[in-house]
């Protein structure tokens, strides 16, 4: 999987450049993979320096939305609206001078975050669609400390004191043992054998990027406190 992408990434990157020269002639056309892929490596790269954007947490790859069955077009505005948090209910007191929302059961301003994830008033309804927190509202509904911030940013970005600080010491890059391999935080994180019994019991993900997408931020930080790796990132 990781020759896999490595290939990928290197196609993207430099096949133009690094082409054998032949005298056969390419339709321009036959470049257009690479460089759309290329653009669109560019693209995530960009998206990935900004992980605190409150949009990057709803979507964090820039790949087009899938819209496997044809949806109505207000069915796509609602949701669209649903994704980036701006909503007539929640925001056309602006247009109109008014006050801001409230919800008085929970005694808290009515926000898509809201209406979607906490609302009590609609409990019962979101049961019966099994309604599940999202990465996104969870972490927007507790503040976090700014040491818990740091740690998973630094997690996102895959630069950690444990992973990375042999390069500021001059020493050997940490290895793990029982696993044979590079300590990495895709290997703390998602295949270490060595807290794979900690990891269980706060999620069970496939990959980095399924961890980031779908796991509570706070599962996240538990496994890492319990784990005993929380003061090394
Ligand atoms: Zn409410
Ligand atoms: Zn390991």
């Amino acid at each position: 999987m990781v020759e896999r992408e490595g290939r990928k990434d290197r196609c993207c990157s430099h096949a133009t450049l690094q082409m054998d020269v032949t005298n056969l002639y390419i339709p321009h056309t036959d470049y257009r993979p690479q460089i759309n892929c290329y653009i669109k490596s560019k693209w995530q790269e960009l998206w990935d320096s900004f992980p605190e954007n409150k949009l990057y947490r709803v979507k964090p790859t820039v790949e087009t939305v899938s819209n496997a069955v044809p949806r109505k077009r207000r069915d796509d505005l609602v949701l669209t609206r649903a994704r980036i948090g701006h909503t007539y209910l929640t925001h056309s007191y602006l247009l109109h001078g008014d006050e801001r929302p409230y919800c008085i059961p929970c005694d808290c301003a009515v926000t898509v975050s809201h209406i979607l994830v906490d609302c009590c008033e609609y409990s019962h309804i979101r049961q019966k669609y099994r309604v599940k927190p999202t990465v996104e509202t969870v972490s927007n509904a507790v503040p976090r400390k700014r040491r818990d911030d740091l740690v998973l940013t630094r997690a996102r970005i895959g630069h950690t004191y444990l992973t990375h600080s042999y390069l500021l010491h001059g020493d050997e890059r940490p290895y793990c043992i029982p696993c044979d391999c590079a300590v990495t935080v895709s290997h703390i994180l998602v295949d270490c054998c060595e807290y794979s019994h900690i990891r269980q019991k706060y999620y069970t993900v496939p990959d980095l990027k399924t961890l980031f997408q779908q796991t509570d931020p706070y599962l996240i930080l538990d496994f890492l406190k319990e784990s005993d790796l929380y003061r090394t990132f």
